[in-house]
């Protein structure tokens, strides 16, 4: 009864989350003893997204894509995908899964040289039984058109150049029409101008409603999606920090991360924040509020400035009233001697939450100068 309830309660508030994972850690034991791989991963990606996971090399990307694949284990936690827990399956019905739902493209393509391009392309039909047989090869023949390498299809894979073979493997994940993409480092093979029409063809697939995850260590490419997940040591840096905080260097972000705290407001209540809190700046992580300012008692409304998800709100000798027009999230940055920032990250922070506030239209930065 409790996990029928359960199930509902997660079908009303998580109707269009296609990939879902909770509390996820992954420790693998070596000969030198446990190493964290990933450590309390909480993702939730709404479908017909194109998301990157980005992080320097040993972050734990690859550790992340195989456990939304299923090809590993997560020590604990929940990974759903399309409604699926999928690490509850027996290994033979993951694999049978996994052919229908998910198409996985990798950084060295994982073609078989024996077959020809058509001939890939057509064995996650012949795998999973999809499609009648007679079907097949006028499918994958038009999954080649798309991709725009026809001409190539009685081609073998060693005979093509790097872009034509990742398109090709691009072809055969999408061979049983999965509605998910995971690619681990899809471009980390190719000359810059490649990568560039992988993406494109990445962002086409996604405008069709297929959601996408793409491993990168390049941010230029990580920036065309429209989610970044950055991880550090294991450990997967607030979303809101990340997009605030890009063009700065992933050691600042994992400071502020590993110290900041989130807290909600529901609708219509109201919050005060003064300087006596130990928070440097907040960032309005989700809903909606109104800012305006206490003095001696009285809130004025001069300030009234509407916030929506985003915004910087930095802290200063006011007192601070916040009221929530909907249920909003906040996150609370610490003091830069709290987490440890030299002055030049000080700097480079500040940098950025001027341009922010300067090019959201926002008057209270001047206000508060
Ligand atoms: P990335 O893809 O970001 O480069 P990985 O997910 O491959 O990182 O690896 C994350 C960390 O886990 C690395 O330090 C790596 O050495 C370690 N690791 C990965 N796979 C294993 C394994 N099978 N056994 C032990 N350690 C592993
Ligand atoms: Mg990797």
């Amino acid at each position: 009864m409790n996990n029928r309830n359960y199930d509902l309660r997660q079908s009303i508030y998580e109707p269009t989350q296609i990939m879902v994972m909770r509390h996820v850690n992954k420790t693998y034991h070596t000969s030198v003893g446990k190493f964290p791989a990933l450590k309390n991963i909480n993702i939730s990606i709404e479908s017909g997204k194109l998301v990157s996971v980005l992080g320097k090399s040993g972050s734990g990307k690859s550790t992340l894509i195989n456990l939304m694949a299923g090809i590993d284990h997560p020590s604990s936690g929940e990974v759903i995908i399309n409604g699926s827990d999928i690490h509850k399956m027996s290994e033979g019905k993951i694999a049978v899964w996994r052919g229908k739902n998910l198409g996985i493209v990798f950084q060295f393509f994982q073609l078989l040289p024996t077959l020809s391009v058509l001939d890939n392309t057509m064995l996650p039909m012949d795998f999973c039984g999809t499609y009648r047989k007679t079907e097949r090869e006028e499918i994958a023949r038009n999954l080649l058109r798309t991709l725009e390498i026809e001409d190539l299809s009685e081609s073998f894979p060693n005979s093509i150049s790097a872009g034509h073979q990742q398109c090709a493997a691009i072809a055969r994940a999408l061979a049983n029409d999965p509605p998910i993409i995971l690619a681990d480092e899809p471009t980390g093979n190719l000359d810059s101008k490649t990568g560039e029409m992988v993406i494109n063809i990445f962002k086409k697939l996604v405008s069709s409603g297929k959601t996408i995850i793409m491993v990168t260590h390049d941010r230029k490419l990580a920036n065309q999606a429209q989610r970044i997940l950055l991880l550090r040591d294991g450990i997967l840096i607030n979303e809101s920090l990340t997009n605030a905080f890009l063009e700065l260097n992933e050691i600042i972000l994992a400071k502020m991360d590993s110290k900041s705290e989130t807290f909600e407001v529901n609708a219509g209540k109201s919050m005060f924040f003064s300087a006596k809190e130990r928070s440097w700046f907040w960032i309005l992580t989700r809903g909606a509020m109104t800012l305006s300012i206490e003095e001696k008692n009285i809130v004025t409304d001069a300030l009234k400035t509407k916030l929506s998800a985003g915004d910087i709100i930095v802290n200063s000798d006011h007192v601070y009233k916040f009221t929530a027009t909907e249920d909003c999230q906040i996150l609370s940055i610490p003091l830069p001697e709290i987490i440890s920032l030299s002055n030049i990250e000080i700097m480079q922070v500040e940098q950025v939450i001027s341009r922010n506030l300067n090019t959201s239209g926002v008057n209270y930065a001047t206000e508060l100068a």
